[in-house]
């Protein structure tokens, strides 16, 4: 058997494993699919940087071989006529699709538990959450299905799965990686994202998939994703430390892992300083109505005429709406259309819209002087808790709201970020997470390889 046919057949074996299988992790593959890619990639050239690597894809990331559902019943059994550009070019790099992934409801949750076709399991504990809304993709990269996966984020939805499953997660600056095909949500925010269970993985992947694309034209040109080698030590590098984000309240297990991580970084040569980003607490509420406004926006055009699922009804065009719409969408997408369309609405867009975005501004000022103050990249908790039990958040959505607290204000700037494992309490895993100047993907990576050689990722904090 050729070499691709092989790795396709033992990533058939893999997902179809029981330990896998429970997870629900995926939402769609096929040992005939896997077999088509593999026949495809024994014909190009094995010179590619991805050569042969099985790649799971969030299933709000459109395919031509496999449904795209998002996660909802209004798209359920969609079939894209194109694909996305990041899945052209991973094809193109020698890359397989390996399946599609569960996820939040079209990415709107922090639990994947938001999903129209059941929730995700966290890989070592079935009674918690993988976070989300990527929690399929992050999941099945923390089980070893996978080397690597795509994800997408609008505000944390990699990050902070990856810091729950205990493995590497990377968003990219706003427009660094096409948007094209990928289903939007906060178009204003949205990144397709890498997971990998190294660094150096998650960096080759993302280098593979940035780039300028003439079909979307938030895509930015300049300047080139330049990945280093990890330097011997972190001389030279001035790491951020903002106060608002290590509260008096935090975790004390996160807490723990976040001071070994940063006594590593002045062991390794780094100068930390305490700085603030003032702004902070503005972040989950500019972010909830940004974000659900645009989602609105966006949502409109999943109606039961365009695509998807059509549900009967004897009315006329609008009753063809409301029905489709009413059965399609679950009760999250259905609060967040509310909310956006409220804070959108001709009486209200100053005092709440208008109020937000100047929130994002202000979020957005505080990183730009912290970075021309000199600091190189800000070190923080990825997130206030390990992954929590499923069920717990799901009646409070503020509290759910809440998960995303260290993730967002990244989100909002348009920054790229990322988390990585720096330790566990009670045997869960916990994620650091770095934030870098806009297009500094490149020292940001340096920096978390260098990082994740000297810590032990899966030692106890305490
Ligand atoms: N948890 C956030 C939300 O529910 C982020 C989602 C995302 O990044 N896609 O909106």
């Amino acid at each position: 058997m050729s070499g691709a046919g092989a790795v396709a057949r033992a990533v058939a074996e893999r997902l179809a494993a029981a330990d896998v299988a429970r997870l629900n992790a995926t939402l769609a593959w096929s040992e005939a699919a896997l077999a088509a890619e593999a026949a495809r990639v024994d014909a190009l050239p094995d010179d590619g940087v991805l050569h042969q690597w099985p790649v799971a894809i969030k299933d709000n990331i459109v395919t031509t071989d496999l449904p795209t559902t998002c996660g909802s019943r209004i798209l359920q059994g969609y079939r894209s006529p194109f694909n996305a550009t990041v899945v052209e070019r991973l094809r193109a790099a020698g890359a397989m699709v390996a399946c599609k992934t569960n996820l939040d409801e079209f990415a709107m949750g922090s639990s994947t538990e938001h999903s129209a076709f059941g929730r995700v399991l966290h890989p070592q504990d079935p009674s918690r959450v993988p976070g989300g809304s990527s929690g399929g993709s992050a999941a099945l990269v923390a089980a070893g299905a996978v080397a690597a996966a795509l994800g997408s984020e609008t505000g944390g939805s990699v990050r902070q799965p990856a810091s729950f499953c205990g493995v590497v997660g990377v968003k990219p600056t706003y427009g660094r990686v096409s948007r094209y095909g990928l289903v939007a949500f906060g178009s204003s925010l949205d990144c397709v994202s890498v997971f990998a269970r190294t660094v150096a993985i998650a960096g080759q992947l993302l280098e593979v998939i940035a780039g300028p694309d003439s079909r979307d034209a938030t895509s930015v040109a300049a300047p080139k994703l330049a990945l280093q080698p990890p330097g011997a030590s972190l001389a030279g590098t001035t790491i951020g430390i903002p106060r608002e984000y290590f509260p008096a309240d935090l975790d004390p297990g996160i807490q723990a892992a976040c001071n070994r991580a940063m006594d590593r970084m002045r062991d390794l040569g780094a100068r930390l300083i305490e700085v603030s980003l003032p702004h902070t607490s503005l972040a989950v509420p500019a972010y909830y109505i940004v974000a659900p406004a645009e989602a609105a926006a966006n949502l409109a055009r999943f109606d039961g005429a365009r695509y998807g699922v059509r549900a009967e009804s004897s009315g006329d065009v609008r009753a063809l709406y409301r029905a489709t719409r009413g059965r399609g969408f679950g009760a999250e997408v259905r609060r967040r259309i509310l909310v956006g369309t409220y804070v959108l609405s001709a009486g209200y867009h100053e005092a709440y819209y208008g109020r937000a975005q100047a929130a994002r501004r202000r979020i957005t000022g505080d990183f730009s002087a912290a970075f021309a103050a000199g600091v190189d990249l800000l070190f923080t908790p990825t997130t206030p808790t390990t992954a929590f039990r499923a069920g717990e958040k799901t009646a409070d959505p503020v509290a759910m709201y809440l998960a995303d607290v260290f993730v967002c204000p990244a989100s909002l700037a348009g920054l790229p970020a990322m988390s990585f494992p720096i330790g566990r309490s009670e045997g869960l895993p916990i994620g650091g997470q770095l934030i870098a100047p806009p297009f500094a993907e490149g020292v940001m990576l340096a920096a978390a390889a260098r990082l994740e050689a000297a810590l032990d990722p899966v030692a106890e904090a305490r």
